[in-house]
């Protein structure tokens, strides 16, 4: 009997812990070490900073649900992974050995890189659902006392998606207050321009996001850096194309701020070589395996993945939710696969598809492979983005609860829209296992 356990119960790791029981059915043992017993739906942050939801319409308690599908769950979280004695410690001082690892702790938030940066500071995050809880006290004093507001992200983001999001729903929300005509907003960004996206763009995202932040009376700031944050004021320096030198300094004024953080590594992970990068993201094969210690794979936010290409200011590549499920269905194949004394031999195909929500309208793109040149290079905007938002975060909660990974219905939709998650294999005349790169 094998023993997998998965680390961390975000997005990727609790589909990972499903996905695992379904491909390697009853005879082995699965457990999934969280910081706490409950599922949160991140996407759903933006509209919790607004008030648009409660903490509870997007929590799951995994208890029931785990114990259901026979998944030990250990709430106590992770204090050190020690890779070279196949062990976790965790927080107490109990240990958990385990035959195969799968890593999926999300992002540890690096606020802490720039002076005054992030909720323990003077800004606002929707990164956690105790932070947009935190936000949404700061969102309900600008509708009392309006003034300027400073939405965006900071250098060494990657998730630039929720910016725009957040930026176009506090918008809409302010509209709502019949006060938005008493707030300034400017959108900050690292990106060399808007609608980059860390994917250098998706489709026509650069006119798309551009034409909204117009419409929307939103300024930019592209080629951006955060140097320090006050009270009430914020110094960005914006740079020239090269990166070599500061264009222009700019000190904003704010009564009310969310910029996202660079991401890296959690300690329990941080540190350990061959594992992980200088970041701390864990290093991963094409089949989501650590060359060092095959018995560890990665999913999800906490994988090193290179930027996209040299910006004047640092930029990192998105890790979106399809992209985390095609890592999943890879890892649970390649596992299974061990298990079964075979060789790894699937691979994610890595595509972003996502939904970014406006309030009232949204964009979506789809990028086919992530890198261009791309296969589907598509992005369209319009009302029907919210709604389909809205039904994204109700199946995707019905799936959580349900302890299914991947639905009947889903997998026929997703192959009628040609979306797949993994490559092709192809069997070479040396019995060699290709994937049609
Ligand atoms: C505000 C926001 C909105 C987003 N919206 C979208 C969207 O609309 N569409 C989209 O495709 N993507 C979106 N993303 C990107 C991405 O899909 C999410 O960030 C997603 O939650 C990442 O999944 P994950 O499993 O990698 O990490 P997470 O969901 O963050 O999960 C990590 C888990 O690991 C646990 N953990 C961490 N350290 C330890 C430890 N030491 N021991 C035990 N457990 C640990 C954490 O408690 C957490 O449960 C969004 C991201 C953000 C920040």
């Amino acid at each position: 009997m094998a023993h997998v356990v998965v680390l961390g119960a975000g997005l990727g790791g609790v589909i990972m812990a499903y996905e695992l029981r379904e491909k390697l059915g009853s005879a082995h043992r699965i457990s999934v070490v969280n910081q706490g017993s409950r599922y949160s739906f991140v996407p759903s942050n933006p509209w919790v900073a607004v008030g648009w939801r409660e903490r509870e319409a997007i929590e799951v308690d995994l208890g029931p649900v785990f114990a259901r599908r026979d998944i030990a769950l250990h709430p106590e979280g992770a204090r050190r992974l020690h890779p070279d004695e196949r062990r976790i410690e965790l927080v107490g001082g109990a240990s958990l050995s385990y035959d195969w690892l799968v890593i999926a702790t999300g992002p540890d938030l690096a606020f802490d890189e720039i002076p005054g940066f992030g909720p323990d500071g003077h800004t606002r995050s929707i990164c956690r659902v105790d932070h947009a809880l935190s936000a949404r006290d700061g969102f309900r004093r600008l509708v009392e006392t309006p003034g300027p507001v400073v939405i965006g992200a900071a250098q060494g983001a990657s998730c630039f998606g929720p910016a725009y999001e957040f930026t176009f729903i506090v918008d809409k929300a302010l509209r709502d207050a019949r006060v938005r005509d008493r707030v300034p907003m400017t959108f900050v960004t690292p990106e060399p321009y808007i609608g980059h996206l860390g994917l250098d763009g998706v489709g026509d995202t650069k006119s798309l996001l551009e034409s909204e932040l117009r419409q929307h009376h939103v300024k930019w700031i592209t080629n951006a850096r955060l140097a320090s944050v006050d009270a009430t004021e914020m110094t960005v320096e914006e740079m020239t194309e090269d990166g070599a030198a500061v264009k222009k300094t700019h000190r904003l004024p704010f009564v009310f701020s969310m910029l996202l953080p660079a991401f890296r590594g959690v300690e329990a992970i941080r540190g350990l070589d061959g594992l992980v990068n200088p970041r701390g993201f864990v290093l991963v094969d094409e089949h989501q395996q650590n060359r060092k210690y095959p018995e560890i794979f990665a999913v999800g936010v906490c994988v090193a993945i290179p930027p996209m290409g040299p910006t004047a200011v640092p930029c990192g590549v998105p890790k979106t939710g399809f992209m985390i499920e095609s890592m999943v269905t890879a890892t649970a194949t390649n596992i299974a696969r061990l298990v079964a004394g075979q060789k790894p031999n699937a691979r994610g195909s890595w595509n972003a598809v996502c939904l970014a929500d406006f309030g009232d309208g949204g964009v979506a793109f789809v990028a086919q492979p992530q890198i261009p040149p791309r296969n589907v290079n598509w992005s369209s905007s319009g009302l029907w983005v919210h709604a389909a938002k809205i039904g994204f975060e109700k199946y995707f909660l019905r799936k959580i609860r349900t302890g299914v990974s991947e639905t009947f219905w889903e997998k026929i939709a997703l192959r009628t829209l040609g979306i797949e998650k993994l490559k092709a294999v192809v069997t070479d005349p040396a019995g060699e296992d290709r994937t049609n790169v």
